[in-house]
């Protein structure tokens, strides 16, 4: 079945990591654990050198956005990433697909979890720079906070 999602991150990933595994990802790729993918966002779990960090690469038309939690990886730029794409690219049946929650789906804070998940960082809403930074502190955690993100999210006017 067509997938324009899958499409659009696989030609995002390919475009942004092109060779192979460098020596410092070698160990990490098919190393992940809890591989989602949400639309055209992934996201998993590998063991490093100083515990367990969460990685998450975003595809869009304008390539990828990627974050990890270790000490270099904020911006993405980290071994992490890098073996998390071409864990993807090798086998994206190993990552779970899971179904996106729709703004008006979201009734309580559980939702409004799960909502963030479905965010993706192009997103008419959040094109503004302030907002996306915002969001991308907010994705960190899932804390969900400011204002329990104007009670269930009508607009996106709370991040400023
Ligand atoms: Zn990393």
């Amino acid at each position: 079945m067509a997938d324009p999602d899958l499409d659009l991150l696989q030609t995002a990933l390919k475009r942004r990591w092109s060779r192979g595994p460098s020596q410092k990802a070698k160990p990490y790729v098919h190393a992940f654990s809890a591989a989602e993918r949400r639309g055209t966002k992934i996201t998993a779990k590998v063991v490093g050198n100083h515990g367990t960090y969460t990685v998450s690469i975003q595809g869009d038309t304008q390539g990828v956005t990627s974050a990890c939690s270790c000490y270099i990886g904020k911006h993405g730029h980290c071994h992490h990433c890098e073996a998390l794409a071409i864990t993807f690219l090798d086998d994206p049946s190993a990552f779970k697909i899971i179904k996106l929650k729709q703004a008006k789906e979201v009734h309580d804070l559980t939702d409004v979890r799960a909502y963030l998940d479905s965010v993706t960082w192009n997103h008419t809403r959040l094109r503004t720079d302030r907002c996306v930074v915002l969001l991308r502190n907010w994705l960190q955690g899932y804390e969900v906070f400011p204002w329990e993100l104007s009670r269930f999210l009508p607009t996106y006017r709370v991040w400023y």
